[in-house]
């Protein structure tokens, strides 16, 4: 299949005098170019990934190049054969990412870690007293990172200022580099990271998708794939060496293939081979594979006796009902 479609993938640091109203133009606006994707608009700025067909994609560029607010905004481009998402939403926020920091906020704008480019990232992560931080969530973590990069232990990144806290010591005295997907939630927490009293602190600038692109570094020193929040769910990154890291939840093996637990109510994201997928129908426990909406049950049209038999192969049983 060709590939007629662009996903865009950006954000920008700005002033958006009244996010609620500028979410309902916006949304009408992208709705008018069949375009699909998730934006968050808040009094700080704009980011967002749309999908579209490319003549659509590039009127939306020039429309939002071409908005004094958005002066110097960057896209980064992919192809497509069809859209990522399926519905297209623009959501006022209070905060781009959410590190809810309160009266500590950093303005990214007034302070932020000094912008790398892939080649000086890649330059700057072999020099020793280095240390990387991934910036991003465990689960993105896992499935694909930076050579030697320190996983931070969270779920989610309003948490990591506390871990780093805790953890200070790994850093002190270190120059410190850190990155995550497009490059947004870095411009903040390479400013929290000044504000708090660390010096020498860098971001790769455009994020991991850029360095993936970079016609010089090519994605080198990357493992794995690199997690998005869309329906592609990872990207390839490394186009030199490329290695798989990701781990099948149920055996170990290497893995990339993302799947959902098949218990609505768990949904759990899992990395899982199509064998596992069955042999463990998509649940990710004992008891979401039981569950009673099992979506994977429902989708092979198993009937109750079936079912059990395939619980037999894992010693599970139906629990009984009256
Ligand atoms: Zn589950």
């Amino acid at each position: 299949m060709e590939k007629e479609y662009r996903v865009l993938l950006y954000y920008h640091y700005t002033t958006i005098e009244d996010p609620e109203q500028f979410a309902i133009d916006h949304l009408a606006f992208c709705k008018s170019l069949d375009l699909k994707g998730r934006i968050l608009v808040a009094t700080e700025g704009i980011n967002g990934t749309v999908s579209g067909l490319k003549e659509q994609t590039d009127q939306y560029k020039q429309a939002l190049e071409s908005n004094p607010i958005f002066k110097g905004i960057v896209f980064k481009e992919d192809l497509e054969e069809k859209h990522v998402f399926k519905k297209m939403h623009v959501r006022p926020r209070e905060e781009l990412v959410t590190l809810r920091l309160h009266e500590d906020d950093v303005n990214p704008l007034e302070v932020t870690g000094k912008y790398l480019s892939p080649a000086e990232w890649k330059e700057a992560m072999q020099q020793e007293n280095t240390v990387v931080i991934d910036a991003r969530n465990d689960y993105e973590y896992d499935v694909g990172h930076f050579r030697g990069a320190v996983r931070p232990d969270i779920k989610t990144f309003r948490d990591l200022p506390e871990w780093i806290r805790e953890n200070k010591e790994q850093f002190e005295d270190k120059k410190i580099l850190t990155y995550c997907t497009g490059g947004i939630r870095c411009e903040k927490f390479s400013g929290w990271l000044k504000q708090e009293g660390f010096e020498d602190v860098s971001q790769l600038h455009g994020g991991i998708v850029t360095y993936g692109k970079d016609p010089e570094v090519q994605g080198e020193l990357w493992d794995g794939q690199c997690y998005v929040f869309d329906e592609r769910l990872t990207v390839p990154i490394n186009q030199v060496d490329p290695k798989v890291i990701g781990k099948d939840y149920f055996d170990g093996e290497p893995c990339e293939r993302y799947v959902n637990c098949a218990n609505p109510e768990c949904n759990k994201q899992i990395l899982a081979s199509e064998a596992n997928e069955h042999k463990y129908l998509r649940g990710c426990t004992p008891e979401c594979r039981v569950h009673p909406r099992n979506l994977y049950v429902k989708e092979q049209q198993l009937s109750p006796e079936q079912h059990q038999e395939r619980l037999d192969v894992l010693g599970e049983k139906l629990p009984v009902r009256s």
